[in-house]
């Protein structure tokens, strides 16, 4: 195993010692039951640490202590411009704090570190930032009744929100979640995954010390049965909003039905990048591969079915391949890493199953896929050629360094094909010509289209699913919707 290039930050090397204790009602605690859960170094499949895990009693006293902080008004009737201080002071705290945050994600997902400290830690500050700003711009409308009346609508906050969140991108999912909520006034019980609880851990520590008041926000780390389902189920929760898998969010809206609480989910997908015959293949080929490497492969917008015309098929393959043998896979903490491991080895099995059954339906390996080594959770990147639509590999999310390649004919074809799939994420398409940039952008059933580029995203832009990808939008204006429920007041003039 090579060496690792990153010294360990002292803050972090602190963290990790001791089990770590959830954060309910402005103090950190162990669990009613004392039972921990040890979250492994997905590099090694060593203990990085051990943490007190949630279970209903605890989620019970969350819940408790975010509703007491709602009902009393100390968040949601607070000034606006005092939230949105305390928002911006959380921000500059993560700042402070980045290089902690950005190597204990790297520890506890195994993500390159230059991943974690170029995207997914300044993501999270700028997120906070933006969110911040709209505390104070969140406004209703006076409408023009009949009658003698004076109409105004307020845009109120829902109340408290369950937040549970998957391991892919741990911090970046707490503040996609977060900073919505905060801004419109509403409390918040954050269940981070079991497999990457520690940046939200940590991110405690920050809303402690920029002085959140208690019960704002509440952070429970625990298992999806027993932490998550308790959340989903308690009655005095207002909303739930999950990103996760499709199974998991089908379940969720069913269980939150039986109290009616307001759902949003941010779920999987099967996203087409297509390759059109006028690309610049400089950037298209690289653009593509990466659009599915990145993060391990485990982006619920990966862009992971490759459709290319089928002229350049083979060389366009050929040359995908070569690409991503290149790819340097190792230690996040190592400064040149490109590919860290999947985030555990649940997952590593999943993805090589759907390696195993990419061949046993036919599909041709064009490299990859098999484990790189004993140690960790890697798997090879992976590129598959001959796949048809009706095969597993085009069909499911493998949340994995996989990319089934498949050749197309003509436009018409291709969209009809991209669009024939359950989910509805994201979607990517090259070419240089803005007509058909253009139109296929608007034929696409996808809640994001890249042109000529892939997985970019910005605070002020809306992400969300079309179809079984999801309900609501996160980011942007949009997802402040999703925070607030709209009152309409009626004032009768004498
Ligand atoms: P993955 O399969 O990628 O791990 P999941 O959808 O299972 O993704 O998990 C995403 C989040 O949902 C995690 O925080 C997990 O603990 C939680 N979760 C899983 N099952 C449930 C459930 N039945 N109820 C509530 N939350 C759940």
């Amino acid at each position: 195993m090579e060496q690792l290039t990153v010294q360990l930050d002292e803050r972090v090397q602190k963290f990790l010692q001791g089990k770590k204790k959830m954060y309910i009602n402005g103090q950190f605690v162990e669990s009613v039951s004392g039972k921990t859960f040890d979250t492994p170094n997905p590099a090694t499949g060593e203990t990085l640490a051990t943490v007190y895990e949630a279970d209903q009693e605890d989620i019970d006293r969350a819940v408790k202590a975010a509703r007491k902080a709602f009902d009393n008004g100390t968040w949601s009737r607070m000034n606006p411009a005092e939230r949105s201080r305390l928002m911006y002071k959380l921000a500059d705290l993560m700042e402070e704090h980045k290089e902690a945050l950005a190597q204990l994600e790297t520890l506890d997902n195994g993500k390159p570190i230059r991943e974690t400290a170029n995207a997914d830690i300044p993501l999270s500050i700028e997120h906070m930032r933006y969110y911040a700003g709209w505390a104070t711009k969140i406004t209703g409308q006076t409408i023009p009744v009949n009658g003698s009346y004076f109409n105004y609508t307020r845009h109120e906050p829902v109340g408290v929100v369950g937040q549970i969140i998957p391991w892919n991108f741990p911090l970046l999912m707490a503040m996609w979640k977060m900073g919505a909520a905060l801004a419109t006034g509403c409390t918040i019980v954050l269940k981070p995954a079991e497999q990457t609880p520690l940046s939200a851990l940590y991110l405690a520590q920050l809303v402690d010390e920029a002085g959140f008041p208690d019960g704002v926000v509440n952070i429970v780390p625990g298992f999806g049965e027993t932490a998550g389902a308790a959340l989903v189920d308690h009655p005095l929760v207002d909303k739930i909003a999950f990103t996760g898998s499709t199974e998991v969010g089908k379940l969720i809206m069913a269980n939150a039905s039986k109290t009616l609480k307001r759902v949003t989910l941010e779920l999987g997908g099967k996203s087409p990048n297509i390759i059109l015959p006028d690309a610049d293949l400089t950037k298209a080929i690289p653009g593509a591969l990466n659009g599915v490497m990145f993060n391990q492969g485990q982006v619920c917008c990966a862009g992971s079915r490759v459709f290319i015309q089928k002229k350049h098929f083979d060389n366009v393959v050929a040359d995908m391949a070569t690409h991503a043998q290149s790819i340097k896979q190792g230690f996040g903490l190592s400064r040149d890493t490109e590919m860290g491991p999947l985030v555990s080895d649940e997952q590593q099995e999943r993805v090589l199953n759907y390696i195993e059954k990419g061949i046993a339906e036919g599909a041709e390996i064009v490299t990859g896929g098999k484990k790189t080594r004993e140690e960790g959770y890697f798997v090879e990147p992976t590129i598959f050629a001959d796949v048809s639509d009706e095969m597993t590999i085009a069909k499911e999310e493998i949340f994995g360094p996989v990319i089934a390649a498949m050749p197309y004919e003509s436009l018409d074809e291709v969209i009809e094909r991209a669009n024939n799939s359950d989910y509805g994420l994201a979607a990517g398409v090259w070419t240089q010509n803005v007509a058909n940039a253009h139109y296929i952008a608007n034929r696409l059933r996808a809640g994001t289209v890249w042109v000529n580029c892939y997985n970019v995203f910005d605070a002020a832009s809306p992400f969300g699913g079309y179809k079984q990808s999801g309900i609501g939008r996160e980011m942007g204006s949009y997802a402040l919707e999703n925070y607030t429920e709209v009152k309409s007041v009626w004032i009768a003039n004498p």
